[in-house]
């Protein structure tokens, strides 16, 4: 077994993020799920009811108030939907809320310093074809997002992003194959066989759009399958034990800490930040 250590993230709130949490839940894998209070471009969110409901089994992060693209704000208001939607959906939930995700992945570096500010304890870029959790808290990479982009995107996303180097394994697994399923699969067995870090996304919405529910089921059933209960992560849980801890009610989660001993990520590949474009 390569030590491969799984973690999943789902932004937006739509209320189909039910749908997807009871999928995680048949699978045994935990996830954290980045809400926005309301979305200006116009999807529906969570209900409150349901976002508590949501925060028993799984991890909760914000997403901004509104779900306002940072990179475009003045610093005040950039602030606001920062420090706002913080403290609403901990008045929701009842409980802190440590993780952030930047909308759209547009951010500089004067919105990490906010985050930090703010009293988050680390932030989701949307940084992909990365198979290991990089060195910084507050820009916190992933894989891929679960959606059939095609290869140019891919290719273009890579380009315009930093850390090319430590990205270019991902790149070839996912330029290999026709099939951005086969794809996919090609970057979780890459991550297996390096013992690294697979952190998959993906929008609830974009999932029921596409019709891709029972695929998205074979492909959490893959990843359940290549890693153990102790290896399956919140992204809260990624950095060290002293980062921000999934809910202390979650039985989901509490089984699988039971049983966890989550190594020390080592820094690689410092980078500088600069804005970070959505795939
Ligand atoms: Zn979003």
């Amino acid at each position: 077994m390569s030590g491969l250590r799984v973690t999943l993230s789902v932004d937006d709130g739509h209320p189909l993020d039910m749908r997807t949490a009871a999928l995680l839940a048949r699978h045994g894998l935990p996830a954290t799920f980045y809400l926005p209070l309301c979305n200006r471009e116009g999807p529906p969110v969570l209900t409150g009811a349901q976002v508590r409901a949501l925060a028993q089994d799984f991890e909760i992060g914000s997403h901004t108030l509104t779900h306002r693209f940072l990179a475009g704000l003045d610093e005040r208001s950039a602030w606001h939907e920062i420090n706002a939607g913080k403290r609403a959906l901990e008045d929701c939930v009842g409980q802190p809320v440590q993780g952030f995700c930047y909308p759209g992945g547009r951010y500089r570096p004067l919105h990490v310093r906010q985050v930090q500010a703010a009293g988050f304890r680390y932030a989701r870029s949307t940084q992909n074809l990365r198979i290991d959790a990089g060195s910084k808290r507050f820009e916190m990479p992933t894989s891929a997002q679960f959606y059939p982009h095609p290869r140019t995107v891919w290719l273009r996303n890579f380009l315009s992003q930093r850390d090319r180097a430590v990205r270019t394994p991902a790149l070839f697994a996912l330029l290999y194959d026709a099939d951005w399923l086969v794809r996919l699969h090609r970057l979780l067995a890459l991550a297996d066989a390096r013992g690294g870090l697979f952190h998959l996304w993906w929008h609830s919405l974009d999932i029921e759009r596409l019709g891709l529910w029972s695929v998205l089921d074979c492909f959490l059933a893959d990843i359940a399958a290549r890693v153990p209960r102790s290896r399956r992560l919140a992204n809260g849980e990624v950095f060290s034990a002293g980062a921000a801890q999934p809910p202390a009610g979650s039985a989901l989660l509490r089984a699988a800490r039971a049983a966890r001993a989550v190594p020390h990520v080592p820094p690689l590949h410092p980078s500088t930040p600069s804005e970070n474009s959505a795939i």
